[in-house]
């Protein structure tokens, strides 16, 4: 079942890629198993995944342990971190894809740099400038920049986000082509490798405007 929906995930992503003209290899699958059993992570392995996203610290270093065997296993947090659950993040995720405070970078970073690891970051942008919704606003996107590059122990992937919920993802594109402009504004493909956007509603329209990463949950492992 998830090695079949894995499957037609992954055919869609590369119809899209061609669609806009790009090649599949540039966009990078993170299936975001949060509320999933392990057992669907293992089984997602199987197929060949080996890149998922968590929304929630404890859950991540719990499936961290579980599935500790599996060496080549990637677990990026793609949930907001609070500040006092930094510590456990920096000593069990990957990657971090949701940086959005200068102070978080810090204290991303200093906690990293204390359990000597390379913690892979991207900064989230709340494009949609939605008062729920966490995220740097694109007005301060410069200055997690900054936090960020001063770390040692940090790594910047690239730009992450969430836009706003529309019923016909059509309506997402605007957001989505304002992160890649954002990106173009802070040096580029080269400062910035990726873009992070695209969810299961969504993905096609994401990655027609340059999405490097779609991170797809229920259209792999059903719903929630
Ligand atoms: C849950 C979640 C996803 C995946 O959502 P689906 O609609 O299940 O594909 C992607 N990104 C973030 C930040 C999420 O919280």
């Amino acid at each position: 079942m998830i090695r079949d929906a894995l499957a037609a995930v992954r055919a869609q992503i590369a119809a899209a890629a061609v669609a806009a003209g790009r090649s599949p290899d540039e966009i990078e699958l993170c299936a975001v198993s949060k509320t999933k059993p392990v057992s669907s992570l293992r089984e997602a392995h199987e197929a060949g995944q080996r890149v998922f996203g968590e929304n929630y610290a404890q859950e991540l270093a719990d499936k961290r342990g579980a599935l500790a065997e599996l060496s080549d296993l990637s677990l990026r947090m793609i949930g907001h971190v609070q500040s006092n659950k930094a510590k456990l993040v920096a000593r069990v995720a990957d990657a971090v894809d949701t940086i959005d405070r200068p102070e978080l970078a810090r204290e991303l970073g200093r906690r990293a740099e204390a359990e000597g690891r390379r913690l892979r970051v991207m900064i989230e942008v709340n494009v949609g400038g939605e008062a729920q919704k966490h995220g740097a606003r694109p007005d301060a996107l410069g200055a997690v920049l900054d936090a960020v590059t001063r770390e040692r122990s940090l790594a910047l992937d690239g730009l992450m986000t969430v836009p706003p919920y529309t019923d016909d993802p059509i309506h997402a594109r605007p957001y989505f082509a304002r992160l890649r402009e954002l990106r173009d504004a802070h040096g580029g493909a080269r400062a910035l490798r990726h873009l992070s956007m695209g969810m299961s509603h969504d993905f096609r329209e994401a990655i027609l405007e340059g999405s490097t990463m779609v991170r797809v949950g229920s259209a792999i492992f059903g719903a929630r």
